[in-house]
């Protein structure tokens, strides 16, 4: 059996960025070298195994028995654009210390900035050299995955249902779930193994939308400005004053929405600002846009329609679908029980693929990798906690058929 941990170092070598510029679909050609490794993986484990044309992997595995329902598990193959994933160099500590870990002369993971690593002394630790970030998200997701079901196939006294495994491109620039061909698939439910630390269990995100603001000016002469000049970058920040300050990500925590003025750029004549908008509460959320509509119709009677905007939903809390399948999250809770593990359940302040995924008919909840300190250089990974989630897994597809 290949262990968990080359598996994992092997999934790392490729670089498989994702880019928010590219229109394509996988973002970047580079994502396909992984896809169609984990295709010839799979098939070597004797997994039905393809790649579609948009470098979606996909695995079925017939079950043994017949099982209550037909699970599936899914992880990414991207790795967030807010760092490099090319020649990552991972270190791996055994029974670490819970002592600042220097990466390189320049950097080091300290527990003053990272009091978690305290939290890990004794486990089997994998860092960065310091100069990209490892890429445990998602690879160790899709390690977890692959051992799993990899030690269920080769167990010869293992009982298990119909199972499906997705390996998805372009994650970490929101587009993980746009492509994903749900009904293909044949899951009744699924998990994302996506997460951070051990134990996370994850079924509640924000509702998202995105808020582009478009001012026109008009502008002449400052000489000769009087009565004609509109000063477009001002009304902009009349636009902004208007929009309640402790509501922005830097005030706010748990279950507290915000808005977010993400860029703005603009001149006399015109100005252009671009926000995002984010609550858990959908009854909110609609206040919330609601809000910047408001503010635009005043302005646009002060000045004379001189502001457009644009709202467009992004994703919404998949606790609106989970609702009725609590069974699901039951059914996860008694595989942590089972793997000793406390189920840390909170709201995620972002999305997941899950949550587009359980609107597009396939409730998926998120569980824990047992990483660290995503999309940069001080990323880790716990193989201790890779193992737990590994358990966690099998124990679920366990589960379904007893
Ligand atoms: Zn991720």
């Amino acid at each position: 059996m290949t262990n968990m941990l080359d598996r994992f170092l092997k999934y790392v070598s490729f670089e498989t960025t994702s880019d928010e510029a590219s229109e394509s679909c996988p973002s970047t050609e580079r994502q396909l070298a992984l896809g169609n490794y984990l295709v010839e993986e799979l098939s070597s484990l004797g997994i039905e195994a393809e790649i579609d044309e948009n470098g979606y992997v996909y695995g079925r595995i017939p079950g043994r028995v017949k099982a209550k329902k037909t699970v599936g598990f899914i992880a990414h193959m991207d790795t967030a654009p807010d760092m490099s994933g090319k020649d990552v160099k991972p270190r791996i500590i055994e029974n670490y210390d819970g002592a600042d870990i220097k990466l390189n002369d320049d950097f080091t993971t300290s527990v003053k900035d990272f009091p978690f690593l305290k939290d890990l002394r004794g486990q089997t630790i994998v860092t960065t050299d310091g100069n990209t970030l490892l890429g445990a998200d998602d690879k160790a997701g899709i390690a977890i995955i692959v051992s799993a079901v990899e030690e269920i196939l080769k167990d010869p006294d293992a009982s298990y249902g119909d199972i499906r495994i997705a390996f998805t491109p372009d994650e970490e620039i929101g587009r993980g779930a746009d492509k994903f061909n749900v009904k293909d698939f044949g899951a009744d439910f699924a998990f994302t193994v996506d997460g951070g630390p051990l134990g996370e269990l994850e079924y509640e995100t924000f509702n998202a939308a995105s808020c582009k603001v478009e001012i026109q000016g008009k502008n002449v002469h400052p000489g000769s400005a009087k009565d004609t000049m509109v000063n477009s970058q001002l009304i902009a920040m009349e636009f902004n004053s208007m929009l309640p300050v402790n509501e922005r990500p830097e005030y706010t925590e748990g279950y507290e929405g915000f808005s977010l003025l993400l860029s703005m750029e603009g001149s006399v004549e015109s100005t252009r600002m671009s926000y995002i908008i984010r609550d858990h509460s959908r009854e909110k959320f609609e206040a919330r846009k609601k809000l910047f509509e408001d503010i635009a119709d005043f302005l646009n009677k002060k000045y004379k329609d001189r502001i457009k905007i644009e709202i467009k939903d992004q994703y919404y809390n998949m606790r609106e679908k989970l609702e009725d399948h609590m069974e699901i999250i039951d059914l996860a809770k008694a595989a942590f029980d089972m793997a000793g593990v406390e189920p840390v359940i909170g709201p995620v302040r972002g999305g997941t693929d899950g949550s587009k995924l359980s609107f597009m008919g396939l409730p998926t909840p998120n569980i824990f990798t047992g990483g660290y300190n995503y999309h940069g250089r001080y990323e880790l990974v716990s193989l201790d906690q890779m193992e737990k989630s590994k358990e966690v897994v099998k124990n679920i597809i366990k589960l379904l058929v007893e």
